[in-house]
């Protein structure tokens, strides 16, 4: 694999990156991910935004322009013949000496970015037959509205959902769900998508907001609020959303079968939507 490493492109085994980082010292840094259909980019801009963001509110500075970042995605596609897939975006607020304080603000940033291949990303069987979820406490930081590189509790939450023989987990604060380990979790009643309002205590996923859109345009009723893990096992489909995993149904929470326990109308119809309105608008 060719990757990206602070204006270079060189094969993943030559890439190199300070032992100094402060993304490796201090998981001082944020990513994106946003996914490759058949070769093209899909919601580059939300994605290109977001990263904005999330490199504002922790005042590190914007290391490339949108228009740059876009090439950058385009070679890696065209050098690693990338069909179906994720780029990732890792940017750190650079190497320096070991301190708590922030190293100069003229201190370059490090600028990652590496593609993984997934053939039939958006025909993956799991879409067929829906995810089993368990609930786990919520005890990340309170910033989740940021999208850092501080995944390790969303790395053990996988690892619970795996040893319980679920395939993810949804978390919970103040007996409501938040969201997913690595997505955005909904239910629907009587014809209803419900989920969980933006605030400092969810990503606001780029597929998120694309998915509540084609469903307002659809005429579906949405209603932006918590929801606890009951009120999710009594209703009527369950899924959830990610640059990677798109509309993704689930079918089973702690144990408990939601609605027929397989994957739902709305979850279903909103999978294909998403999927044919954001492969027109791939760049
Ligand atoms: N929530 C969390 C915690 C995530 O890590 C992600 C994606 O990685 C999402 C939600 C979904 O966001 P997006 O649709 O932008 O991929």
């Amino acid at each position: 694999r060719t990757v990206y490493v602070n204006g270079d492109y060189v094969p993943e085994a030559e890439a190199k990156v300070s032992v100094f980082d402060r993304g490796f010292l201090f998981a001082d840094g944020v990513y994106e991910v946003t996914s490759v259909l058949d070769g093209k980019l899909i919601d580059f801009d939300g994605h290109a935004k977001r990263l904005e963001r999330s490199l504002g509110e922790l005042e590190i500075g914007v290391p490339l322009s949108r228009e740059d970042l876009l090439e950058v995605h385009r070679q890696l596609i065209a050098r690693n013949e990338l069909t179906d897939g994720l780029i990732y975006l890792q940017i750190t607020r650079g190497a320096a000496d070991r301190d708590f304080i922030y190293p100069a603000a003229d201190t370059p940033q490090t600028v990652v970015l590496f593609t993984q291949a997934k053939p039939g990303l958006a025909d993956s069987p799991v879409a067929r037959t829906g995810l089993k979820v368990i609930s786990i406490d919520d005890i990340r930081w309170g910033r989740r509205d940021i999208k850092t590189v501080q995944l390790l509790y969303p790395s053990m939450g996988k690892m619970m959902a795996k040893a319980a023989g679920a395939d993810d987990a949804w978390m919970v604060e103040d007996g409501v769900v938040t969201e997913g380990t690595s997505n955005n979790a909904y239910i629907v009643k009587n014809g209803k998508i419900i989920t969980r309002h933006l605030g400092t205590e969810i990503l606001h996923g780029i597929t998120r907001a694309a998915v509540l859109r084609f469903a307002r345009e659809a005429q579906m009723e949405v209603e932006e609020r918590a929801f606890s893990i009951e009120e999710a096992q009594d209703a009527d489909e369950a899924f959830i959303t990610s640059a990677s995993s798109f509309v993704t149904p689930v079918v089973e929470i702690d144990g408990a079968t939601v609605g027929t326990g397989k994957p739902g109308f709305v979850a279903t119809r909103l999978r294909e939507i998403y999927l044919d309105e954001s492969r027109k608008k791939s760049v």
